[in-house]
């Protein structure tokens, strides 16, 4: 009967009680293959690859099983909490075309009827669960100053209360209700801490769809369910939300795995049903020593979601990469259905990879190569100019007026039926092509190739007009190339190379030296073609 005062004690007006929040929370009307899912981040103004990649594990489950999928604002941690970060979350997901079927809107407008999708919002369902267990005697509240971490525990410890190392029992939990209404009646405020029912002898099993069955030391730590500014730490929110919004799959990161023993025994304690966890292992870099690591905010700027904008990847390629990861048989079906989109590749739990995946920059550039190929050139050109209007101003303005001959320039060994696979990122492109923009800077070559560089572009510059056809264009510089004393017929060359300045490649070589400053380019009579003669005769006259 104490537990019941207590619990009216602590908190006497409160909203609802539980049966009246169930009743507004009613079962959701799916079959048992529909997977309702979640992606509950903490609103601290970045995103983390691992974490989007926990994220679009859950929302392909719900995709795949035509389920629903939310999206929760964990912001119970205040002092982590940076201003504007639940709308650097939103901007991150929505350009990523990420949809949720329930949410909060930044207007504070709940989508959904297991609102509020916002933790902060939630405060009083949890007070009501932390209410009922304390009535039940599965909690207590707690007075000491500093609720949060060990050292409080460890003090008191060894001042009067004996807890030996299988378990951590609060000294708080025995208080009587006389010792609350005085400490109540200071105007001590108090967390609320789960009683444990272990004593650190006990073991339990969960089965994880990722890990399997695992088994582990069971809970024996009354730790603390309600801060004392009535706000929950994760495990608490977690088994309240979970359950309320109805969530069949946990989706998250292995990390969660230790700490998942302490929510069973929640779980438990509240009599709400078993839930399904899926642990993912976390994605991981390869280090100096050759060893694995986790990926870091601090080592890797890959880690940080908003790299991918800075870069200009195409948002597609990172999700095409991250379904590689996610299961190996994506790139399989991907040879097989080159032009399908990535949404209709399906895969099971079971699919999902249970090895810590190795993030890959190079794998990543290759998929997006791959994608951009297969763009037209005016699709390139928008995406360009839109990474370019956010990130380089003076390259937006100069795609903007030059439109055309931009156009053109991404065009280069496009739109034929084997594409030039060259460009991964939008950044690259003012650098990779920076030829075409503006004359190149002067190229690196040995002083006797200067010599023979500069006597070919004289010769071959003169009266200068660019032929219409490729072969005749090819012709004119073997022309040149013999009158100069260059081999025209490798044979001859190879038999013999001391009798030549040498052959029509390194001819071309010339010519694309001087009108793009590098050995290797796209197409050169493409190239020359979009220069034109003008510009041309110009940059050969700078050699
Ligand atoms: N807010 C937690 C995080 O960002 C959520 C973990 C979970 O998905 O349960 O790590």
């Amino acid at each position: 009967m104490d537990k019941k005062k207590i619990a009216d004690l602590l908190f006497p007006n409160l909203k609802w009680t539980t049966e009246e929040i169930e009743a507004k929370y009613p079962k959701r009307n799916l079959t048992s293959e529909q997977v309702v899912s979640r992606y509950a981040p903490s609103p601290t103004g970045y995103m983390h690859v691992g974490n989007f990649f926990q994220m679009f594990i859950s929302y392909n489950l719900t995709r795949i099983t035509d389920g629903r999928f939310f999206l929760r604002i964990e912001d119970t941690d205040s002092k982590r909490e940076k201003k504007d970060a639940t709308k650097v979350i939103y901007e991150i997901l929505s350009k990523f075309g990420i949809k949720f079927n329930e949410y909060q809107t930044l207007d504070g407008e709940d989508i959904g009827d297991y609102g509020p999708y916002v933790q902060s919002q939630r405060v009083d369902i949890y007070k009501a669960y932390a209410k009922k267990l304390v009535a039940e005697g599965k909690a207590f509240p707690c007075f000491c100053k500093k609720t949060e971490g060990k050292e409080d525990i460890l003090k008191l410890r060894e001042q009067k209360f004996s807890v030996d190392d299988e378990k951590e029992y609060d000294p708080c939990r025995d208080l009587t209700l006389a010792d609350v209404e005085a400490k109540l009646s200071e105007g001590l405020p108090f967390a609320i801490r789960l009683r444990t029912k272990n004593d650190g002898t006990q073991r339990v099993k969960f089965y994880d769809l990722i890990k399997g069955e695992i088994e582990a030391k069971a809970n024996s730590k009354d730790f603390i369910l309600l801060k004392n500014d009535g706000i929950p730490p994760y495990a608490f929110a977690h088994a309240v939300d979970d359950t309320l919004m109805g969530t069949t799959i946990v989706v998250r990161g292995e990390e969660y795995i230790s700490s998942t023993p302490s929510h069973i025994e929640l779980f438990e304690a509240l009599g709400f049903d078993k839930i399904t966890y899926c642990h993912n292992p976390l994605i991981c870099k390869i280090g100096d020593q050759g060893n694995r690591r986790k990926i870091s905010k601090r080592l890797d700027p890959e880690a940080d979601m908003r790299y991918y904008f800075e870069e200009g990847y195409p948002l597609e390629s990172v999700l095409e990469y991250l379904l590689n990861i996610i299961n190996s048989g994506f790139e399989g079906w991907r040879s097989k259905n080159p032009t399908l989109p990535w949404q209709e590749f399906k895969f099971g739990v079971n699919d999902i990879t249970t090895v810590a995946p190795i993030f890959d920059l190079v794998k990543l550039g290759d998929i997006s190569k791959n994608i951009i190929s297969k763009m037209t050139a005016s699709q390139v050109y928008d995406n360009v100019l839109a990474w370019a209007e956010e990130y380089d101003n003076e390259f937006a303005s100069y795609l903007k007026e030059n439109k055309e001959f931009a156009t053109k320039v991404f065009n280069i060994d496009r739109e034929t039926p084997k594409p030039r696979k060259d460009i991964y990122c939008w950044k690259m492109v003012k650098s990779y092509f920076d030829y075409m923009f503006s004359s190149p800077s002067s190229s690196e070559l040995s002083e006797e190739d200067t010599e023979k560089y500069q006597e070919f572009i004289k010769e071959y510059s003169k009266d200068f007009s660019l032929p219409e056809t490729k072969e005749e264009w090819f012709a004119n510089i073997k022309v040149v190339a013999e009158k100069l004393g260059y081999a025209v017929d490798n044979k001859l060359y190879k038999a013999n190379p001391e009798a030549y300045k040498g052959n029509t490649a390194k001819a071309c070589e010339f010519v694309r030296l001087a009108l793009t400053g590098r050995k290797n380019s796209p197409d050169l009579y493409e190239i020359m073609s979009i220069l034109g003669n003008d510009e041309i005769t110009k940059r050969f006259s700078q050699v």
